[in-house]
């Protein structure tokens, strides 16, 4: 590996370019990406676990680089990208490009990045007598809710020796991120009964209870806010809940029979996002659906989970989290807004897990994505360390 900051890590940034050609958008397929990796970790004896979908159009990666009898760290990244669709970029998104110290591209940072200088250090990773194992973890449809990892978690909550820590390499600016919200998203329909807009009273007018309850979901985001539960660890101390799509209603002159919309919950480990939704359920059941009913017997009100979203909650005194300090050379930690599949790797597969990675997640989502090259310097430095660590005594704890 390349040992100076003033010198680029080239491996690392050829694999990055490499990697962000292969444009893996969410809803396509990964198996490219994966027969890449697959290939490439052939080449250094190392064999790649893919658990596939049903149609076998995307799967997670596993790969193991040291004894797999000891319990390891897991350096974890999803493939998939977030879609360009309407977004003015100033060069073609799925070809790096590097200016100003900047590689540009399509995942640059979400999160090609880290998984390009995790590749570019299996070759010194591979020379190397590792006393506890290096697990390579690269999911699919993270984007989607996270929803691609779970059946590599389900291999791991059942793995005979299970490893010790899981960092997950999503862009935080290589700070050590010890917690995130979990939560869920929601889906409403709301049916009522049609009707000539003159005839308003003998319809029942799905968007207006609709608006009933998206009234109420708002008094309850509100009592969140103003009574908490509260962890200043977070920029938003508390837990949140917003209404963020709506559809309904097909012309001016007739009462809507049909209204769904979506909400989003993001929630405090404290706080479980299953109590928010009974809430909205007994409420709709109370104050709602028997005024509906009283005029269509038909109408009705269903809530659905979309997606669930699990939280990070890992103790800031737990040993593997002065370690990953160590690796970075800083002290501090924080926690975040945004989830990520740490949640899971914590709560589903009983690892301890952190966030840290390459590259702002102000960058990620955007036109013109980017990652400096001095995080990927920082994340390269992180990985040699835990490299010798792992070499010279195995983890410290
Ligand atoms: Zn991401």
């Amino acid at each position: 590996m390349v040992a100076s900051v003033d010198e680029p890590d080239r491996d690392s940034i050829a694999i990055i370019g490499e990697l962000i050609a292969i444009p893996t958008v969410s809803r396509d397929p990964n198996r490219d990406l994966l027969a890449y990796v697959v290939g490439f970790l052939g080449r250094y004896g190392i064999a790649s676990d893919i658990l596939w979908n049903e149609d076998r159009t995307k799967g997670n990666l596993w790969a193991t680089i040291g004894p797999a009898d000891v319990p390891g760290v897991i350096l974890s990244g999803h493939s998939d990208v977030v879609p360009v669709d309407g977004q003015s970029w100033t060069s073609d998104p799925f070809v790096m490009r590097e200016a100003d110290g900047l590689l540009y591209g399509r995942g640059a940072c979400d999160m090609k990045g880290f998984l390009g200088i995790v590749l570019a250090a299996v070759p010194d990773l591979v020379r190397r007598d590792l006393k506890a194992p290096v697990h390579i973890a690269i999911s699919y449809d993270e984007e989607f809710g996270c929803t691609g990892v779970r059946s590599l978690i389900d291999r791991l909550a059942c793995m005979p020796v299970k490893p010790a820590l899981c960092i997950v390499g999503e862009p935080t600016s290589m700070q050590v991120i010890i917690g995130h919200k979990g939560g869920g998203m929601y889906r409403v329909v709301v049916t009522g009964q049609a009707a000539h807009s003159s005839l308003a009273p003998r319809a029942v007018n799905a968007i207006e209870y609709a608006a009933e309850i998206i009234a109420f979901i708002k008094t309850l985001a509100r009592e969140q806010a103003e009574h908490g539960p509260h962890d200043h660890g977070y920029d938003l101390s508390h837990s949140t809940i917003s209404v963020n799509t709506i559809q309904g209603g097909a012309a001016l002159n007739i009462v809507p029979d049909s209204c769904v919309f979506q909400f989003d919950i993001r929630a405090l480990p404290d706080v479980e996002a299953r109590d928010i939704v009974a809430r909205i359920e007994a409420h709709v059941a109370e104050a709602i659906l028997p005024r509906m009913k009283a005029i269509a017997p038909e109408a009705g009100v269903r809530i659905e989970s979309v997606v669930e979203l699990v939280g990070l909650d890992t103790d800031a005194a737990h040993p593997a989290v002065t370690f990953v300090k160590r690796l970075v050379r800083r002290n501090d930690h924080a926690k975040v807004a945004y989830g990520t599949e740490a949640g899971l790797f914590s709560a589903s597969a009983g690892i301890v897990s952190v966030v840290c990675g390459p590259g702002s997640i102000e960058q990620a989502h955007k036109p013109d994505e980017y990652l400096a090259l001095g995080q990927v310097e920082i994340c390269a430095r992180m990985i040699e360390r835990l490299a010798d660590q792992l070499e010279d005594e195995g983890l410290p704890w």
